[in-house]
């Protein structure tokens, strides 16, 4: 943090102070054998605190069987735990109400906490959490920063939130003018007061979960739900909330697989039950508050801010298509490009060779091709290999390749073929082109092609498929010493070591 507005910290006087009660209760429960009668005692020496606590205890947010009416049979129903997180919020809240409010709205502050609060209890319910106190707890105390900075900085605080529409963007906001965020801030009392990480993590890193310095799967579980909390309150709080719901709805989806529908009676039931516990804390709120009246105000902007979503979703799928078309194809050709055909005749190959089947492939290489360059330009010369690019595409079958191998060479990969099948189909593919001029765009062409053919089977085990491009390569050689405009397949003679031997 900012090491000046810490200094600002350390020195405020006015910054807020855990309760004398509070502190005895917190080092209790830390205690290895606390002593519950003990801490019912102290709770009880606050009636205020003692009866905000039944009150809780006894609405229907702990949806209990039975009516519990001292603070002894609380702790044995809760257990000292909850019991610990309530005192806590209770005497936190009563405490730091009582500072004056200097440069930004208190009331707007209380009411978010105790969304928050409310939000990351039902959260935590849903997902099934031990520590739901807790999540209540830290949430209520995530923005206490605000408070402090209040403190601090008075008015030109309230000037960083006047900037801002909603509490999403104060974050950006405060580390652009402070060096520092509320986040941050509320980490640093938690510190001060000596609260255990559960409570001290969510607070710190609420606004930015991802980057949570823990490694404990658990706890980080609970920073995230406090964080989700802080957007659920924006909901219920912000001018404008359709972006805090859908904000919402895609967390809830895309993390607990939440649907839309139950995520909304989520939001529903966190704003009855803050209506209820609100109260307890002094706080008010409006009754006449549902969720389905903001849902309704807000559902034009949502439907907008829904199709915008699936746009950039479409968009950014076709560019993702356009850009793996873009890396795996040759733009002139339209072929697979030669990165392409190294992965495929790799991977084809140790196929092959490990399940003892044929692999075929034909190199074809166009004839004379300087000399259409050069009599006819260079765009008629793309345009033949365009043109037989096309063709050789429309003679691939399925499961084979054609590529650019490299200039005016070309590649067409046969998985499963023998090799006097690939020969039959190279004749074909040389005969088809020789025996038509093909139509470029400046007139007629006759055009021929050399083509070598090598397989990968019994006969010729080749260990690598550098040896059969090789081969390919080599065929192709022969058939232009062989006057060009055909094919010859790469053959070891009988009992002579392999060699470029080729034979038509
Ligand atoms: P050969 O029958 O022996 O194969 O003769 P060739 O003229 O085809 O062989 P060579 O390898 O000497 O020349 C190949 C030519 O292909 C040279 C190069 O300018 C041309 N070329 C390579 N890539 C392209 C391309 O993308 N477009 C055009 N228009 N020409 C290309
Ligand atoms: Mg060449
Ligand atoms: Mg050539």
């Amino acid at each position: 943090m900012n090491a000046q507005l810490l200094d600002k910290i350390r020195q405020c006087p006015s910054l807020p102070t855990l309760p004398a009660i509070a502190l005895r209760v917190l080092e209790m429960a830390r205690a290895e054998n606390s002593d519950t009668q003990e801490v019912a005692r102290i709770i009880m020496k606050d009636p205020a605190l003692s009866s905000k606590i039944l009150k809780t205890v006894n609405s229907s947010f702990y949806a209990l069987s039975q009516s519990v009416s001292t603070i002894n049979h609380a702790l044995v129903i809760l257990g000292l735990q909850s019991v610990k997180t309530l005192v806590l919020g209770f005497s936190l809240v009563s405490n730091l109400s009582q500072n004056r409010a200097k440069g930004f709205k208190h009331l707007d502050y209380w009411r978010r906490s105790i969304y928050a609060a409310t939000a990351a209890r039902i959260i935590a319910g849903k997902l099934q959490l031990v520590q739901q106190e807790e999540c209540f707890l830290a949430a209520l105390l995530q923005d206490i920063g605000m408070l402090v900075l209040d403190q601090v900085l008075g008015e030109s605080y309230g000037t960083i939130h006047e900037q801002v529409t909603s509490h999403n963007q104060l974050c950006a906001k405060e580390m652009a003018v402070l060096g520092a965020t509320h986040a941050e801030v509320s980490g640093h009392m938690a510190q001060q007061w000596k609260l255990p990480p559960v409570l001290a993590m969510p607070m710190a890193w609420h606004h930015s979960c991802a980057q949570a310095p823990t490694t404990d799967t658990a706890l980080k579980k609970l920073v995230e739900v406090v964080s989700l909390s802080s957007r659920c309150a924006d909901v219920f709080v912000e001018q404008n909330p359709a972006e805090a719901i859908a904000d919402v709805r895609k967390f809830c989806l895309e993390k607990y697989s939440i649907s839309e529908s139950d995520c909304d009676a989520m939001l529903d039931d966190i704003c009855n039950r803050t209506r209820e516990v609100a109260p307890m804390f002094e706080v008010s709120i409006a009754s006449g508050i549902s969720y389905e009246a903001i849902l309704k105000k807000a559902n034009e902007t949502l439907v907008d801010l829904t199709l915008r979503t699936q746009q950039q979703a479409a968009n950014l799928e076709q560019q993702n298509i356009q850009l793996k078309v873009a890396a795996t194809t040759d733009g002139l050709t339209g072929l697979a490009n030669r990165a392409t055909f190294d992965r495929f005749i790799a991977e084809q190959f140790a196929m092959a060779a490990q399940a003892g089947k044929p692999l075929s492939m034909l190199m074809i290489d166009v004839d004379k091709f300087k000399s259409v360059n050069d009599t006819r330009g260079h765009q008629t010369g793309d345009d033949v290999l365009r043109i037989l690019g096309r063709l050789l595409k429309g003679a691939a079958r399925s499961h084979d390749l054609a590529a650019r191998y490299g200039g005016e060479e070309m590649v067409l990969v046969m998985p499963g073929t023998a090799r006097g099948t690939a020969a039959a189909i190279a004749e074909s593919i040389r005969r088809a082109i020789a025996t038509k001029p093909l139509s470029t765009e400046s007139g007629p062409l006759p055009i021929t092609i050399s083509i070598g053919v090598a397989a990968l089977d019994k006969d010729l085990p080749f260990k690598h498929h550098a040896q059969l491009i090789k081969a390919a390569d080599m065929a192709v050689y022969a058939a232009k010493h062989g006057g060009r405009n055909c094919v010859k397949v790469f053959t070891v003679k009988p009992q002579a070591p392999p060699a470029a031997t080729a034979a038509a």
